[in-house]
């Protein structure tokens, strides 16, 4: 009788790297990671584009690819997934904006866009926003703050339209900008007037809430207009669960790395002690995922931020130091998975070099391991030994793969 297999993808972001990174080696290369490596002696190595050769991915559209969907059919906007990781409800049609809170004077010029990054008070400004009342009243509007100046809104009504630009002058000193149509049909034309009058409306409301009245009397810069930008309509996407019958979860901290789980409809947890930062207990994620494969679930998704953090940062040494943390989490899950019944795949979702210091199209290392994979020769994980993998250069895909070795795939043909 088939044993019935599970499966692990786990992304380190922003992974791969340059040999101009650190004294002529990737900081992978340069990295001490045994555990890593150990994977790279058990499975099959290779190179991974994630969306596509010369495509420069952003966060969110590579881990769509990487889950095996294609962005240019199935991506708006990172609105969408950033509304659905702080826990907002979004439904197909809505139009989602990502916000800040802002600083505006009685002449509506921006002074600050993060109303000085504001640290307080989140909760009373998003309750006193639950009065925005659109004049067209089949659309309603829905407001939730997250951290600092940080929230997202979602417009839900028929016949609305992402195709409009920011409510931001994406600068200072400048007079407040207003979205405007992208194209000419009534949907564009509608939900622009209907941006513009919220943000209106945000000033009205905000302006005498008095925990702004305070802040003023303080000297802090007031949170007294609400900026929409990267509105993006929520397209349909069939989940894993409908496409491949999986039970999965997804292990992340960030909110848009949330809201694409949930997109896929992945549940999703958050493990304890995680803060995105360098001081992160990352290997709590991996203790957590081996609990909920042993609780049932066929699929876990693990998300670790900080290497992506440190170079855009520039700064080498910090992404060393993190590569050597996800070690960890790897030498944890080599010693604590059955891997008798478990295939694991371990890569980031692009490469972010440190001289660079964002995203570039250049691939990154990928390795798959389990009962099912036929080894290669390559002992080492890293931009170089890669080259040598029995994968060659895939792009996006992984978790179809991944699924692949599990016997999850429906057969295509007869
Ligand atoms: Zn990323
Ligand atoms: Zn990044």
């Amino acid at each position: 009788m088939a044993i019935h297999l599970k499966a692990v993808l786990l992304i380190a972001d922003g992974l791969g790297g340059r040999p101009t990174d650190y004294y002529g080696k990737t900081c992978l290369e340069a990295a001490h990671t045994p555990n890593i490596d150990e994977l790279a002696k058990r499975g099959v190595t290779g190179l991974l584009d994630p969306i596509k050769p010369g495509v420069r991915p952003g966060s969110d559209t590579a881990h769509l690819s990487i889950f095996g969907y294609n962005p240019e059919k199935v991506y708006t906007g990172r609105g969408v997934f950033e509304a659905l990781g702080i826990g907002m409800n979004v439904k197909e049609g809505d139009v989602c904006f990502r916000t800040n809170f802002a600083t505006v004077d009685e002449k509506l010029n921006v002074l600050d866009r993060r109303a000085g990054r504001i640290t307080e008070g989140a909760k009373e400004l998003e309750k006193a926003l639950q009065n925005l009342k659109p004049s067209q009243p089949d659309v309603k509007v829905f407001f939730k703050a997250s951290t600092e100046h940080r929230g997202a809104l979602v417009l839900r009504g028929k016949g609305l339209s992402d195709e409009i630009t920011d409510a931001d002058p994406h600068k200072t000193g400048v007079k407040m900008v207003y979205a405007k149509p992208l194209v000419s049909n009534d949907s564009a034309m509608r939900t622009a007037e209907l941006v513009n009058e919220i943000v209106k409306q945000s000033y009205d409301i905000l302006k005498n809430v008095s925990l702004n009245r305070k802040r003023e009397e303080e000297g802090k810069p007031p949170a007294n207009i609400l900026l929409l930008r990267g509105a993006s309509i929520k397209t349909e996407i069939p989940s894993l669960k409908e496409l491949y019958g999986v039970k999965g979860v997804a292990i992340a901290g960030g909110a848009l790395y949330i809201g694409i789980a949930k997109a896929l409809g992945l549940e999703t947890k958050k493990a304890e002690g995680t803060t995105g930062g360098a001081d992160s207990k990352i290997i709590n994620k991996a203790k957590l995922a081996v609990k909920e494969l042993r609780d049932g679930k066929d699929f876990v998704f693990i998300h670790l931020k900080g290497a992506d953090s440190c170079a855009h940062d520039h700064d080498a040494e910090a992404k060393i130091k993190y590569i050597q943390k996800v070690d960890e989490v790897v030498g944890f899950l080599i010693e604590n998975l059955d891997w008798e019944e478990t295939h694991l795949v371990f890569t980031g979702d692009h490469t972010t070099p440190i001289v660079y210091g964002d995203h570039v199209s250049d691939p990154v290392p990928i390795v798959f391991v389990g009962p099912n994979v036929t080894a290669d020769d390559v002992e080492e994980f890293n931009e170089k030994s890669v080259l040598k993998g029995g994968l060659g250069r895939i792009s996006g895909r992984v978790v179809p793969i991944l699924f692949g070795y599990c016997n999850w795939l429906k057969k295509y043909g007869s």
